[in-house]
Formats: structure tokens, sequence, C-alpha cells
């Protein structure tokens, strides 16, 4: 078995070369992607390597294990993203603890999130690019009719949007969904409220992020290639 922070720290060096590559694939600068590594399949010790290797900008996508981590990792210099859904009765302890939510998925946790929140608050609107039922977000239809209400918002600023791939249907699917998103986001961001942009993409994930930072992504969540060799299941 060899060193899991040396094979983390591997892990780490090889992503960051691939996120290089499809950037310079298609004439970006490897600056303007930001790699969120994935935290929730490991412990918060096992999350120290990974730190170590400069990353970071953590991801949760459970408001709990978020805490959790938070708490036991309060020492180092990191910004936590929560990535999944956000219960409302959850909004009050977690908005304290992040650096920006990819999740909004309703208008109601919109609101409750800018009633509830005392500081700014950077936000990503989740669309359900898929069309999958079991994925959470507003559809590109609801999400245009919806632009026009961020202009209530007090404490929350949106900054793009967030989507996964559809589960199945591989590669071509994945980045046909991140074109799609790419191209909502062109036609939309006239329609956003002073103050508003849609400049960041949040999408692709350890079996695609190469596709979606070519389609445009500048966050990608990254979980499982940070931790090959050292999770049991590879
Ligand atoms: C788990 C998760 C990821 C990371 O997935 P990997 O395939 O392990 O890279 C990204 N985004 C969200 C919302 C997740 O829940």
């Amino acid at each position: 078995m060899s060193d899991p922070a040396v094979q983390i720290a591997d892990n780490v060096a090889r992503v960051r070369s691939h996120i290089a590559d499809a950037a310079a694939r298609v004439g970006r600068s490897p600056d303007a992607v930001t790699l969120v590594a994935v935290t929730k399949y490991v412990s918060a010790e096992m999350v120290r390597p990974l730190v170590a290797a400069d990353c970071f900008e953590l991801g949760e996508s459970r408001p709990q294990k978020l805490w959790d981590k938070a708490a036991a990792l309060a020492d180092l210099p990191v910004r936590w993203h929560m990535i999944g859904h956000l219960q409302r009765n959850k909004v009050r302890k977690t908005l304290p603890l992040v650096t920006l939510i990819h999740s909004i998925d309703s208008p109601q946790l919109l609101t409750e999130i800018d009633e509830q929140a005392e500081q700014p608050v950077r936000a990503l609107l989740e669309v359900n690019i898929s069309g999958e039922a079991a994925k959470h977000g507003f559809t590109p239809e609801s999400l245009e009719r919806f632009l026009p209400e961020l202009a209530k918002c007090r404490h929350v600023t949106v900054h793009g949007l967030m989507a996964m791939a559809a589960l199945e249907g591989g590669p071509d699917e994945a980045r046909r969904d991140f074109a799609a998103l790419r191209q909502l986001r062109d036609r939309l961001q006239t329609q956003c409220p002073p103050g508003m942009t849609l400049n960041e993409l949040s999408m692709g994930m350890s079996n695609d992020f190469e596709a979606a930072i070519e389609e445009g992504a500048t966050l990608v969540r990254v979980g499982s290639a940070l931790f090959e060799g050292v999770l049991p299941s590879g």
C-alpha cells in the first residue's frame, strides 16, 4: 500500500494537468478553471493531504457533512462550497460556513437564503439540464421566467449556473449537456437584473471534467479522481 498522502498528491497533480490540457485545447487559461475538490467520500483527516497539495476550495454535497468537516478542519485556510441539495431548515447553519452555494434549485430556497442571510451570499442557480426526473434544479424554461425575480434579492448575488450531466448516456451525452448549459447561459446572460451575472459555469465531475472545461466550465467539482488508490473500491 502506498502512502495515502503521496497518492493524493499524485492524483491532484494529474487532475490539475488534465485541467490545464483541456483548457489549452480550447485556448483558455488554466487559471480560468477552479478545481473544487469534493471531499464527501473521505473523513476529515483524509482531507488534510488534499489541502497540503494546495487544494483550498473544498466541496460537500450534504450540509451536515459540510458542517462536521468545516469544524474538524477549522485550522486550515480552506473555502467550502455547498454543491448538493440544501434543505431549507439547514440554511441558517450553512450560510456562515460557505464561500459559494452551487445548488440553489428552487425559488423557495433562494427566498429562504435571502431572508436568513446576514452577510452577502454568493450563489449559483442549479439547472436540470438533462431533464432527468430525479435531478434537482430549474428547468431551462422556469429559469428564464425566474430571472427577473432576482432583482428582489437583498443578500444573495447570483454569479452563474450549475448542472450535472445525465447519469446515463456516456461522454457524448455529457458533452451535449454541458454545451446546452453554456448556450442557455449565453442566451439568458443579458436578462439578468443589474448586479447579477451568469459568468460562472459549475459543471464537470471526475468522469467528464475535461469535456466540461472544453465547453466552458469555470468551476469543476472533482471527487473520486482525487482519491484514486486511496478509496477501497477505486
Ligand atoms: C459527488 C459529487 C461530485 C463529484 O463526483 P465525482 O464523480 O466523484 O468526481 C460533483 N458534484 C456533485 C453535486 C456531487 O454530489
